[in-house]
């Protein structure tokens, strides 16, 4: 058979009673899809909030649960509006950031491939007829981070949402095909990063943080001022090339075709690293690619007695040490400070 069976949209305007309880890996079956459930709340329009655009991502479902279950036995009324998309659930159900031979979810907002064509117009024509108070996307990372959020438009709106999250934002300029980026065209809109998925501390955060939202009548109208945010945009992407085999090790391997990364390679992000710092071993630098956002190659890393070494002092993120992310994605990101617009 070829191409993937179409995604069909199951629509709620209640929370399913099944919703809290059903296990994670078990929604695709008892959803039967994935999900779009509208709530009324005191307010209008609503806020849009997304989770398990990857499938391996739980922290935005687990702290929807636990914010709207705290929300409703007390009889608080929900204080605006909302609309819950579940997306991928049946990557969710093997745990994988995506099906094999699925889209990625956060992917597909631009030019969607049939299997989810119907369910992007859906909600962008929705999002188009009725713009959303602000859009929040929540994601996990693969490797070690701290919590931050991300901005596809570098604007004080934008980045008064992402701040209620935190200081440290990341301006995500690429790719164009996130749910994050096509709704900023739309209203606010922040990409959540919890840590790592489930992790308890995230879901916390990302419980408070929806609380915080909903609850917000307004965006502040003053710029935000410098000292409240530490600002980032990606300035390259480092990959490994196709067919190219990496591990993550202490040591060089014993076969000089393979690449060992550090181990503790997550470890270093959002981390100022000095000129010489190891990222881990090889005998070329031929399989690793460093791109700027226009595919120019950019100069930051050489060789030095079989190490592969920083050429100049840089701030990585979201690199991984996780092989199927490496090999889906990417090694992570170099990143370069970003001042407040004027
Ligand atoms: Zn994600």
């Amino acid at each position: 058979m070829v191409g993937v069976r179409q995604q069909a949209l199951q629509e709620f305007h209640e929370i399913p009673a099944w919703f809290y309880e059903t296990p994670v890996k078990e929604l695709a079956r008892v959803a039967g899809g994935p999900m779009l459930i509208h709530l009324k709340g005191a307010r209008s329009p609503a806020l849009f909030v997304s989770a398990l655009l990857h499938g391996n991502e739980w922290t935005g479902l687990l702290a929807l649960r636990e914010w709207l279950k705290g929300l409703t036995p007390r009889n608080r009324p929900l204080p605006r509006d909302l609309i819950l998309f579940v997306g991928n659930v049946e990557a969710a159900a093997i745990n994988e950031r995506r099906l094999a031979d699925g889209p990625d979810f956060n992917r597909i907002w631009r030019e969607p491939p049939p299997a989810v064509a119907p369910l992007v117009h859906r909600i962008l024509d929705l999002m188009r007829g009725n713009p959303p108070f602000a859009a929040i996307d929540i994601h996990n990372n693969t490797g070690k981070n701290p919590a931050y959020a991300c901005v596809s438009q570098w604007e004080h709106r934008h980045l008064h949402l992402a701040l209620l999250f935190g200081r440290l934002v990341v301006f995500s300029e690429q790719p164009t095909t996130t749910f994050a980026y096509t709704s900023s065209e739309f209203c606010p809109a922040v990409t959540l990063e919890c840590g790592l998925s489930g992790e308890p501390a995230g879901v916390a955060r990302a419980v408070e943080y929806l609380d915080a939202c909903a609850h917000l009548s307004a965006f502040p109208t003053h710029p935000v001022l410098p000292q409240d945010i530490e600002g980032y945009r990606t300035m390259a992407r480092i990959s490994v090339l196709d067919g190219v085999s990496f591990a993550f090790g202490e040591a060089a391997c014993p076969n000089p075709d393979s690449i060992v990364f550090r181990s503790d390679l997550d470890s270093l992000n959002f981390r100022e690293l000095p000129v010489g710092t190891a990222i881990g071993f090889a005998s070329t630098l031929d399989g690793i690619t460093v791109h700027d956002k226009d595919g120019a190659p950019v100069d930051c890393l050489s060789l030095r007695e079989g190490q592969i070494v920083t050429t100049r002092p840089l701030v990585p993120a979201m690199l991984s040490v996780s092989p199927i992310a490496v090999r889906y994605d990417c090694l992570g990101y170099v990143m370069e400070r970003l001042e407040v617009p004027r």
